[in-house]
């Protein structure tokens, strides 16, 4: 049997519960979780959180941050589920919505920042198509987590002018439409989210359009958790070393990269890729 999703009905229940008329506005606050480390949430996520009648959140944000929302709060899981139903996108949109029309504070909590990679703009336009209040909260992202727990810097003197942020991903599930060209110029840091299985392709494309196979990259896994794996490689032994990882992970290219650290057990799996990618 599936399991029932929340209806706007259920959200009345709680409106009685919390002993709020059914006339006060509700709002949705779009709270950024961060990378999951709870220690990496910002002061105001936590308040917001703390007022929270309801809280709606995505498969990256941690046990221990859903912990924080009040004891009475909701919580709804909108993770992306193999076995059973996803909400598609509208579906966390309409119910957002409803309950905020119904006079709920509703947290929706997301891993790192929810405007990147996270699907808020989404979620605020709904909103302000509905009327609906909705302010947000940014987190820190995978990003910043990744390059501060490595040591290296994604913007540095000489070697990295800018920073870019890219998905390995295109909403129809294949390559994402990018400017290689650019991408592939020196002295810049490219930073890829959902890139783990698009690997290989992304290296092929960057090298293709010029960007050294020897270029400093770097992939980190569950960044900021207790689980972190970073490996250290190169832009062409990428495809390697991302089949070596499992969880969340960014892979990040750029000559700044060189000064990422890796663990003992990241410097053999480096060595793996290294002697890898000398045989092919
Ligand atoms: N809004 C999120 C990104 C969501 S997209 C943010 O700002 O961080 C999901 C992708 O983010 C994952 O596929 C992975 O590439 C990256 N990601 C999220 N959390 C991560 C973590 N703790 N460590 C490494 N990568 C992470």
């Amino acid at each position: 049997m599936s399991q029932s999703k929340p209806k706007p009905k259920d959200a009345k229940r709680l409106v009685v519960l919390s002993g709020r008329g059914e006339r006060a506005p509700g709002a949705v606050w779009l709270v950024g979780a961060g990378p999951g480390d709870p220690e990496l949430l910002t002061i105001k996520a936590l308040k917001v959180l703390q007022t929270a009648d309801v809280v709606v959140h995505d498969g990256l944000v941690s046990e221990e941050i859903l912990d924080l929302a009040p004891e009475a709060a909701r919580r709804i899981s909108v993770a992306k589920r193999k076995s059973r139903h996803s909400y598609a996108q509208g579906e966390i949109n309409a119910m957002l919505v409803a309950f905020a029309q119904d006079g709920l504070t509703v947290v929706r909590l997301k891993g790192g920042d929810p405007f990147i990679f996270g699907r808020g703009g989404e979620e605020l336009e709904a909103c302000r198509a509905a009327g609906v209040e909705c302010r947000i909260v940014p987190g820190v992202t995978a990003a910043l987590a990744a390059a501060a727990d490595a040591g290296a810097p994604l913007t540095h003197r000489g070697s990295a002018q800018a920073v870019t942020f890219v998905t390995g991903h295109a909403s129809a599930g294949d390559e994402p439409n990018l400017d290689w060209e650019g991408l592939a110029k020196a002295n810049q840091t490219v930073v890829i989210y959902m890139g783990v299985s698009t690997a290989a392709g992304i290296s092929t494309r960057l090298m293709g359009a010029g960007r050294l196979g020897s270029t400093p990259a770097l992939i980190v896994a569950n960044a900021s958790r207790a689980n972190e794996r970073r490996i250290v490689t190169t832009l062409a032994g990428l495809p390697a070393a991302a089949a070596e990882v499992a969880g969340p992970a960014l892979l990040i290219v750029g000559e700044a990269m060189a000064l990422a650290q890796a663990g003992a057990a990241e410097i053999v799996a480096h060595v793996e890729v290294r002697e890898r990618g000398a045989m092919s």
